[in-house]
């Protein structure tokens, strides 16, 4: 017998492990199929280091030592793949991290709505059968000032439905300064061509004049089409042309003009220091027939796409198939509805929503608490690791506001003896991932978009990774 084959059979059987980690009240109520797991790919790893010819000790393989390897790795595995994490990046609307925090308000109502039976298409004044869509449309109406409204499961999805419907096997004029990139290599002119439509390129990338759109119109033009450059800005020497310029030879020629608004904003952020973006609001009124955007971003509600448009247009784009398989789903729908409700009370909505508080939060309030957890901090850990605080810049994210930063304070860290990419990495493991920024050697975790309740978790995170 080989010494490998020798060493292999030092390695307890599966039914050992199993029998110990039954005997343990912290391992009992879990699923008997997650133990094996855990028991299997442990075993599996360490008889594949053998088999590879690493140096491994009998006292390696003995029951004890592997059983503790075994309960790391069922904790790990009990846990939800899909949880919570800190997000310490300071990116306010981080796509990787979830995009928009939803308010608590709309908690609440979620698990009211999809924790019972709902009359999410049952018509409660008629006992009749309903629409889905009726339960938002109202109220996006009377927010916005559009004459009627569709919600589908995402923008992508609204831009794709709006194409399908209006222009299909029709042209569609876009400027080329808006042959918009969004993350994950989405890109307009790829979504168009799904939809049947022929995409119709003009002007230049810096400049695009009326006249270029009005010399591209053919008895085939189904669309005249606007593309918020939401995650890029062109400077410099530029124009574009206005909606209201836009929306007029639309009209004079009968073709539809669409705005693809990328972020719906539907409050003016620029008292918060950030550059002035066309509202929704101010969108509907400038004449455009149909304007999409994201529920998720600067809404900061749950992820949808929200179509607003003329009566007909809208109507015409809900009988679309398309609408079917793109449709929104009841935990949308009511989060949706209960974020929009938000938006009815101007007053509270900064405080309500945490995506709009995050942006508006005064440096005051920021600076505050990166000074309570470097307190804590210095008190706890400051053997093993430097304590600051410094000044650093956030960002709106979700590819709105390109170039835009909002000043801010970060609690930053240098561990005296552990590489800082090894920390990052205990962080981003530990049960509540605490996810910073490294740079220069440093981890910074931006207090913008940490909550004050999240203080301590951070805390309890660095003494554990630390130790
Ligand atoms: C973000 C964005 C989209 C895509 O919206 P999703 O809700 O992520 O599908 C489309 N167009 C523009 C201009 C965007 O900024």
């Amino acid at each position: 017998m080989t010494h490998m084959q020798n060493i292999l059979r030092l390695i307890p059987s599966v039914d050992d492990f199993l029998l110990a980690l039954l005997q343990n009240s912290e391992f009992e109520n879990i699923p008997l199929m997650l133990l094996k797991k855990g028991v299997r790919v442990v075993l599996d790893n360490q008889r594949r280091r053998v088999l590879e010819g690493h140096k491994v000790e009998p006292s390696d393989l003995e029951l004890s030592v592997l059983l503790e390897k075994i309960q790391l790795k069922i904790r790990e595995l009990d846990q939800p793949a899909f949880r919570r994490v800190i997000n310490g990046t300071g990116v306010i609307i981080h796509t990787n991290l979830g995009r928009s925090v939803l308010p608590g308000d709309v908690l609440s109502q979620l698990s009211e709505t999809s924790g019972n039976y709902s009359n999410l298409e049952f018509d409660l004044a008629t006992g009749k059968r309903g629409s889905r869509y009726s339960l938002v449309e109202e109220l996006l109406c009377e927010l916005t000032g559009a004459e009627a409204a569709l919600v589908v499961n995402n923008n992508a999805a609204a831009v794709l439905i709006a194409l399908d419907t209006l222009a299909r096997e029709k042209e569609v004029i876009v400027s080329r300064g808006q042959l918009v990139e969004i993350g994950g290599s989405f890109r307009i002119p790829d979504v168009m061509a799904r939809s049947g439509a022929e995409l119709i390129e003009i002007g230049a990338t810096n400049r695009t004049h009326l006249k270029d759109y009005r010399n591209a119109i053919t008895p085939n033009t189904g669309l005249l089409l606007k593309v918020h450059t939401s995650n890029y800005c062109i400077i410099g020497f530029t124009s574009e042309v206005s909606n209201k310029e836009l929306a007029g030879l639309g009209k004079k020629h009968r073709i539809p003009v669409m705005e693809d608004l990328g972020s719906g904003c539907l409050i003016d952020l620029s008292p918060y220091g950030l550059k002035k973006e066309p509202t929704v609001q101010e969108a509907v009124a400038s004449g455009m027939d149909v304007i999409t955007f994201s529920g998720d971003k600067l809404l900061g509600g749950p992820q949808a796409g929200i179509i607003l448009g003329s009566r007909d247009i809208i109507e015409h784009i809900k009988k679309n198939p398309l609408n079917r398989a793109l449709r929104i789903d009841k935990f949308t729908l009511s989060a949706l509805e209960s974020t929009l409700r938000l938006y009815q009370e101007p007053q509270t909505v900064f405080e309500r929503i945490p995506t709009l508080n995050m942006i508006s939060t005064p440096i005051e309030v920021i600076q505050h608490k990166a000074e309570q957890l470097a307190e804590v901090l210095e008190k706890g850990i400051s053997t093993c690791c430097t304590v600051q605080i410094a000044e650093v810049m956030s960002r709106v994210g979700g590819g709105a506001m390109p170039e835009q930063n909002l000043p801010s304070k970060a609690v930053v860290l240098r561990p005296l003896s552990m590489k800082i990419n090894h920390l990052e990495e205990k962080l981003r493991k530990l049960d509540i991932p605490v996810i910073g920024r490294v740079e220069n050697d440093r981890l910074l975790l931006d207090m913008r978009t940490v909550r004050s309740d999240e203080l301590h978790l951070i805390t309890k995170g660095l003494r554990q990774a630390l130790a």
